[in-house]
């Protein structure tokens, strides 16, 4: 699913280079769901951006469902971002302007309507359709007409969820998903990306907390740009 190897990334500013990473390699299985650990600074998110395709490599190798992705330029990494790959974030990245059902079918609206990715029973429906039945899917159908503001923490957390979600992706990225979260939050959170995960989607949670990693099957650790474990 995905293959990384040799990954390096430095970042400049002015006269001053920080390796974030320094040659990480690993592969991951479909399927799998995994833990990135690793003090803050030791190039979580950095590894992250690049598995979403956010960001590129200075230099090593990015298979992804067997394309070299490491290659592609910015419209085709776009693309994939937007079909292959569902993220989420510690502090949600929602629109405040915009209601939960709005937020969650972003993702969809510069799609044309054969294009959009088929409801549960595999029914045709519009973005609007599918945002409703998605946030249904996380619990959230009672509050999709609020807009982040009148949303709990845990709540606003559904909603990013939902909104990684409704492309259908196979690949879900949690970056320290429950860090602004407290602590029984959060586990309603790993419960539902567990879920997620045990309907074959590929789930990367970064996080520092050790209780959060030890419920993902697989660990690996980062420290200063470099896998110590994996
Ligand atoms: P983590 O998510 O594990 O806390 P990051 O990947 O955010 O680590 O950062 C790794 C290193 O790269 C840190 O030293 C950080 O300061 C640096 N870094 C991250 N992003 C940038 C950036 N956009 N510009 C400059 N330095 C950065
Ligand atoms: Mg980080």
């Amino acid at each position: 699913m995905i293959e990384l190897n040799g990954i390096t990334k430095t970042y400049r500013i002015g006269a001053t280079e920080v390796q974030a990473l320094a040659g990480v390699s690993l592969s991951i299985g479909p399927g799998e769901m995994v833990a990135v650990a690793g003090q803050s600074g030791s190039g979580k998110s950095t590894l992250m951006h690049i598995l979403g395709c956010l960001d590129r490599p200075d230099s090593g190798s990015y298979v992804l469902e067997g394309r070299d992705v490491s290659k592609l330029g910015g419209g085709q990494l776009a693309e994939i971002r937007n079909r292959r790959i569902g993220f989420v974030f510690q502090s949600f990245n929602l629109l405040p302007r915009l209601t939960a059902i709005e937020n969650v079918a972003l993702p969809l609206l510069y799609r044309g309507r054969s294009d959009l990715p088929a409801a549960p029973g595999g029914r045709r429906c519009g973005p609007k359709a599918l945002a409703e039945q998605t946030l249904d899917r996380v619990g959230l159908a009672p509050r999709m007409r609020h807009r982040p503001s009148q949303l709990s923490g845990g709540q606003n957390q559904r909603v990013a969820i939902a909104r990684a979600l409704i492309t259908d992706p196979a690949i879900i990225l949690a970056d320290e998903p429950t860090g602004n979260l407290d602590t029984a939050t959060g586990q309603e959170i790993m419960r539902l990306l567990a879920d997620l995960n045990a309907e074959g989607r590929t789930i990367l949670i970064v996080t520092h907390e050790p209780d959060i990693a030890s419920q993902c099957r697989r660990q690996v650790h980062l420290r200063d740009g470099r896998m110590i474990s994996c």
